[in-house]
């Protein structure tokens, strides 16, 4: 390609709303182009980058022995009533009506368009196992669309459906599908992890996020620090453990002393001159309408994930002010649980037989002391509420766990019968019975690798694209000027790494040499070769890997040789093995 006739306009600022590295960087290098919020063009570097991570994913689906369809993105709300997801799935599905008045909606995942195919057509067990999958574009209408690429409402995603006779054959079809997801996030040059994860919305019993580990990662990931442990968790699902329960001392009854104007934790702490762990902390929810209250020490924080899931919950609102006002019949802050009629009373397990608290008195401007939990309120569950913390035991190991941020590039679940079963999709089995399919589903946030790439690997000057992502692998770039024998020759070079089937953008334009460097390091092509007219006359290219830097002369008699061994050292610096593995 050259770079003379490339559409890949750069701009010299990031657009204003640009957040993240990634969304600054691939606007500036020309990769994408913003239409709307969260919906974004892909122009020619960008769609390459796109091109070259779904075709790494899809080898690596086929290599697994699943088979790619391509379903519709226009979905009707008939399936979605199927399996209940048509309310609640919420704000984010985007429904609309055709000329009928027929109700639709934009795909933002499959599950029910190809439950309703596989129980169309599939009768026997000898049809399956089965795994379908897809790369395509799903819509959204996410509550704050940001981070470019990162966060979209119309986004590329692969998706696969795996379909079993029996829970033993799902979970081959998950381990399989874990394993294809390892090799392709290796493949793409990204360093990951894989977590346990909640099933969140999609439903199920099972399932694991990959995160790329990156500072600016939405995700919060806690991870055991000892050496053979490879414990991982997203705060949702990671196991809070309980220090060794020590016998709670007895304390006198309650009393009500005055706290003018304390509403928070800290403030409470600090005027009564007690440590925030024994503050309790009342948090008041609407959980699927009814009133609930839940109690955390006041050095932690509530996780609403683990509330739900220890509710059996579909909807967890935090209570509104006025919600608050009525239920408690004081101001907003002072909530507490003693005499507190809510229908349900949670409390975190770490508080279990506690002691000597403090807590709102559900009046204005008063709290109580010496609350002891069992005695003075009545707790109707104990359960794991709490985010753990730097610090907190590894659930498997007790050895300290560590948080860091990810973003989540892609999430399996095994969902069991959730979907089989609403939308009666069975089989006959071996016996002459009809069973119900198991399933699992596997997404791939496509085009949010591409900026998790780049979250990963970038400097001030630009872009470093791992080779297997790049749009090309080479920038070649010629620094002619007026000296037709150096653009002759770098024509012949290109000419020459294509045969040998490179990718190489040829910098052919009639720019400063600062121009042509500046933008071949903001692009991000992972090799760049530069010719000029000195080199030319010593016989010499200059190689240099984006990544490290690091910069090396080529001899042009025997450049194949040279340059392969180059490029084995560029991947190597990536954790590629070798290049085409
Ligand atoms: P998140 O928690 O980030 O919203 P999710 O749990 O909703 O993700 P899934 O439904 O599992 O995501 O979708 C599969 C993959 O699609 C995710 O792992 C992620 O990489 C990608 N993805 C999800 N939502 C978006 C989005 N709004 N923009 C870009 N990619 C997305
Ligand atoms: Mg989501």
């Amino acid at each position: 390609m050259r770079f003379s006739r490339l559409y890949a306009p750069t701009l010299k600022e990031a657009p204003r709303d640009a957040e993240v590295v990634s969304h600054k960087l691939l606007a500036r290098a020309g990769y994408i182009r913003q239409l709307t919020s969260g919906i974004y063009t892909f122009l020619p570097l960008g769609l390459r980058a796109l091109n070259k991570v779904a075709d790494i994913v899809r080898e690596e689906m086929v290599r697994a022995g699943a088979q790619e369809v391509l379903l519709p993105m226009v979905q009707p709300s008939e399936l979605w009533k199927e399996t209940g997801r048509w309310e609640f799935y919420g704000k984010e599905l985007l429904r609309f009506h055709d000329r009928k008045d027929s109700e639709f909606c934009l795909g933002p995942t499959h599950e029910e368009v190809i439950t309703d195919l596989v129980r169309n057509e599939v009768r026997s067990y000898r049809q399956l196992p089965l795994n379908l999958f897809q790369v395509q574009t799903k819509f959204r209408d996410e509550i704050r669309p940001r981070f470019g690429l990162m966060r979209c409402r119309e986004f590329v995603m692969k998706d696969a459906y795996s379909f079993d006779r029996d829970d033993a054959g799902a979970d081959v079809s998950y381990k399989g599908m874990y394993d294809a997801y390892t090799r392709a996030f290796r493949r793409l040059g990204l360093r990951f992890k894989a977590v346990e994860a909640d099933s969140g919305s999609i439903g199920g019993n099972f399932s694991h996020e990959f995160m790329v580990l990156a500072a600016t990662g939405e995700d919060t990931i806690a991870a055991c620090t000892a050496e053979g442990c490879d414990y991982a968790a997203n705060l949702e699902k990671a196991e809070a453990v309980c220090a060794e329960a020590s016998a709670a001392e007895p304390c006198p009854p309650h009393r009500l002393v005055p706290t003018p104007g304390q509403h928070t934790v800290e403030e409470v702490a600090a005027f009564l001159g007690l440590p925030a762990a024994k503050i309790l902390k009342t948090l008041l929810f609407d959980v699927d309408g009814a009133a609930v209250a839940a109690l955390v020490r006041g050095d932690r924080e509530l996780n609403e994930i683990k509330l739900k899931n220890a509710l059996g919950a579909t909807d967890v609102r935090l209570a509104t002010p006025e919600q608050v006002e009525a239920w408690t019949k004081a101001p907003v802050g002072f909530a507490g649980p003693v005499g507190l009629s809510v229908s349900r009373l949670v409390a975190d397990r770490e508080l279990c037989g506690a002691t000597g608290l403090v807590a709102g008195a559900n009046a204005a401007d008063a709290h109580l002391v010496d609350v002891d939990l069992a005695r003075d309120a009545k707790v109707d569950l104990f359960a794991d509420l709490r985010s753990v913390t730097e610090g907190d035991l590894c659930p498997r190991c007790r050895t300290a766990l560590t948080l860091t941020k990810g973003i989540e590039v892609g999430h399996v679940f095994k969902l069991g019968l959730k979907y089989s079963k609403a939308m009666n999709a069975t089989f006959l089995d071996e016996d002459g019975k009809e069973r119900v399919m198991v399933m699992g589903c596997y997404g791939i946030g496509v085009s949010r690798i591409v900026a998790a790439a780049i979250e990963q690997n970038h400097d001030d000057d630009g872009l470093m694209m791992p080779p297997t992502i790049a749009p090309f692998e080479v920038a070649l770039i010629a620094l002619a000027g007026k000296d037709a024998a150096v653009a002759a020759r770098a024509e012949d070079l290109c000419r020459e790494l294509e045969a040998a089937s490179l990718q190489v953008l040829l910098d052919d334009r009639d720019e400063r040499p600062g121009v042509k460097f500046k933008d071949a390091d903001l692009i991000g092509l992972p090799i760049q070769l530069v010719l000029g007219g000195k080199g030319l006359e010593r016989g010499v290219i200059e190689a240099k890997c984006r990544k490290t830097g690091t910069k090396t002369e080529l001899p042009l008699d025997g450049f194949a040789q040279a340059f392969a061994e180059f490029r084995a050292d560029v991947w190597k610096s990536w954790g590629l093995a070798r290049p085409g593995e």
